[in-house]
């Protein structure tokens, strides 16, 4: 199988990219955003507990987002592979994502991190809120929140990939294919 973590802060193109490579590749797309605004928008239990942490730009709990990530692989396994987009966020996630996969006798293969400077984030997430009505995109401080928590605990992860040799880093900036084009460089030389 060929599992890819796309990595990278709040802004940096993960969400367009991913639906790039999952065509490409035929791969299942995996956001635990997506996946909470759905329930979010269903107003389940999870998704009103879930929308006032998320409005905040604070992290979900990690048993939440690991209990729904098991459940989509186990549903779609059997598939080429999985992009995970916006998972794993801290270490404890990280960890999980092995087990999970060793069990279904898998692995990640790679993580793409894709490299974007604060300025040019805080420009697209700007730009992002007038059309995507996502209040955690629409407010400067809610923007600096989501970096913080990114550098803080979702950062330190391109260590814990860098160390089993996974982690590949991606200019983020310039235009949409040839980032794509990058992205698609680095999945064909490792897999
Ligand atoms: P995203 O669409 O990936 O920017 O996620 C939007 C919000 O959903 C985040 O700011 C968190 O509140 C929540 N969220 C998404 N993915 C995760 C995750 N893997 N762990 C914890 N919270 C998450």
């Amino acid at each position: 199988m060929l599992n890819i973590i796309l990595f990278g802060p709040p802004g940096a193109g993960k969400g367009t990219q991913s639906a790039k490579l999952i065509e490409k590749y035929s791969l299942v797309h995996l956001s635990t955003g997506d996946i909470l605004r759905a329930e979010v928008a269903a107003q389940t239990e999870l998704g009103k507990a879930a929308k006032i942490l998320m409005d905040k730009g604070i992290l979900v709990s990690d048993d939440i987002v690991i209990g729904m990530i098991d459940a989509k692989i186990s549903k779609h396994m059997g598939g080429k592979g999985f992009i995970f987009d916006g998972f794993p966020r801290t270490l404890p996630q990280a960890e999980s994502l092995d087990k999970l996969l060793t069990t279904h006798s898998t692995s990640i293969t790679m993580t793409l991190a894709l490299e974007v400077d604060e300025k040019e984030l805080f420009h697209r997430i700007s730009l992002r809120g007038k059309s995507s009505g996502r209040a955690d995109d629409q407010d400067e401080a809610t923007f600096h929140k989501r970096m913080n928590v990114y550098n803080n605990e979702t950062s330190p992860l391109k260590n814990y990939y860098s160390k089993q040799g996974k982690l590949k880093q991606v200019k983020g900036i310039g235009e949409v294919d040839d980032i794509f084009k990058a992205l698609c460089i680095e999945i064909d030389k490792g897999n």
